[in-house]
This record gives structure tokens, C-alpha cells and sequence, in this order.
């Protein structure tokens, strides 16, 4: 069975202690994931270690962080390397966030180059992609979204292609408060699933994740999360509040 994941990208939101709280809520919630399924918590790079050992006892929660550099070591100031990464027992790291995409320019050639120095470094991917309003009125959706596939992880081998986890997020639903219905989101996962089922095969393209993104809440989550080939979600707005958060994690299949 596929991993079922519940993913929270706190974005830049929470000051230290806020943070604490909610980290801390959540692992004395009554939540007792299986063995497929995981809590993944992507928190600002600071609150990272805070983050480790708050959740270290609890079964099947772990930490990520939002962003890594592509770079591997050196004269990159400000930047934050997949080996400084891996040094503090990271095992997750958010990968083409449709936000970095916008505002901080991250193509696809560069962030198969993010892929790889995170493989590198024992910390898997999740890597996100996903269509603008106007690319899903054109009706390009799907061409759009296996060009970025293609160009950020086709490379990878067999082996390689197996540790990553994708989260499609279309961008018209982030933070917005529209979801892609359910038939839109088993639409684009079945059609990703068949893309990587081109390129790697049936049996590899049934044990990857594939997550959706954008405005999940507690009272959609299991509705979406329903569907054949959504294998979870990552979520911004409703994983700042532990109740809400709690309940998402609840939903996974
Ligand atoms: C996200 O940040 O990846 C996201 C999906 O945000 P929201 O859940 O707020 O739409």
C-alpha cells in the first residue's frame, strides 16, 4: 500500500513560541497513525531543531523543512544546504513550492538540480507542481503539469524515482479558499500517475504518493483524500491550527 501523508507547510507564519504551542498540541492529540501513514511538518528553517525534538516520540511524525539550496557547499550566504539539512535529521524537504516558483524564480531545470542534492543527502523530496488559473482555462493542465515532471525528475532512476513524493497543488487553489473538486484532483493524480507509469512502469508509478494541495481543511479532507490516487495532502492555512490539523491527519486513508 502507497504511504498516506499529511503534510503542513507553515509557510512564513508562527513566531518561535506559537510554533512550539501547536507542534506540542499536536503530538498529545489522541492521534495514532498506521504504519502507512505519516505527519509531515514543514516548519521555518529556525524552528527546525525546536521541531525534531518535539515530535522525536511520536510514531510516524517528522519534520521538513521548506526550502533547501541546489548548491552544495560554500559562498552562498543566506542560503541553507541539503547537507546542513541532513546534519540535524531532516528527513523531508518541500521542493518547487508553486510560491518559490513565483517569487524567487525557481525553474524546473534548477529545481531538478534541488532533487538531486537532496537525494544526495538522504532527504526526500516533495516536490510540488501544479497549473495557474489561466493554463487551466486554456485547458493545458496536463501538458503543462508533465512538462514539469519531466523536466525536474525524469531524470532520476528507478530507484531514485521511488523516494520522491509529489504534491500537485494547483496554484488557483492555494490559500484561496476554492478547492479543486474531487473529480478535478483524481483527474490530475490519475493523469500523473500515468505519466510517471510511461516513463517508469506500473509498478513504480503504484507506489508513489501523490498529495494534493490547496485549501484542504478539516471539513473537506476526507472527501478528498477519498479519491483512488490521492495518497494525502499538504496544507498551508488549516495546518496552522492544531484542531483543524489533527482532523486532516484523521482523514488519511
Ligand atoms: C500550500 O501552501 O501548499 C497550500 C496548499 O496552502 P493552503 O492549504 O492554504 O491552500
Amino acid at each position: 500500500m502507497r504511504k498516506q501523508i499529511a503534510a503542513a507547510n507553515w509557510k512564513m507564519n508562527l513566531t518561535y513560541q506559537q510554533g512550539t504551542t501547536l507542534l506540542q498540541d499536536l503530538v498529545t492529540a489522541d492521534i495514532s497513525l498506521k504504519e502507512n501513514q505519516s505527519a509531515v511538518f514543514a516548519v521555518p528553517f529556525p524552528y527546525l531543531e525546536m521541531a525534531i525534538d518535539t515530535v522525536h516520540h511520536k510514531y510516524n511524525f517528522f519534520i521538513a523543512a521548506q526550502n533547501c539550496s541546489d548548491k552544495k557547499s560554500g559562498a552562498f550566504t543566506g542560503e541553507v544546504s541539503a547537507e546542513m539539512l541532513n546534519s540535524i535529521d531532516i528527513n523531508y524537504c518541500l521542493v518547487g513550492h508553486s510560491e518559490r516558483r513565483e517569487y524567487f524564480n525557481e525553474s524546473n531545470a534548477l529545481l531538478a538540480g534541488k532533487v538531486n542534492i537532496c537525494l544526495a543527502n538522504n532527504i526526500t523530496p516533495v516536490f510540488c507542481c501544479g497549473e495557474a488559473l489561466q493554463t487551466r482555462e486554456d485547458n493545458k493542465q496536463n501538458t503543462f503539469v508533465e512538462q514539469q515532471l519531466r523536466e525536474s525528475l525524469f531524470h532520476l532512476s528507478k530507484d531514485e524515482i521511488l523516494k520522491i513524493v509529489i504534491a500537485y497543488e494547483p496554484i488557483w487553489a492555494i490559500g484561496t479558499g476554492k478547492t479543486a473538486s474531487t473529480e478535478q484532483a483524481q483527474e490530475m493524480h490519475a493523469h500523473i500517475r500515468q505519466v510517471l507509469k510511461n516513463q517508469y512502469g506500473e509498478s513504480i508509478a503504484e507506489q508513489i504518493s501523490i498529495l494534493y494541495g490547496g485549501s484542504v481543511k478539516a471539513a473537506n479532507a476526507k472527501e478528498i483524500f477519498g479519491s483512488k490516487d490521492v495518497d494525502g495532502g499538504l496544507v498551508g492555512g488549516a495546518s496552522l491550527v492544531a484542531t483543524e490539523f489533527t482532523a486532516i491527519i484523521k482523514a488519511l486513508k
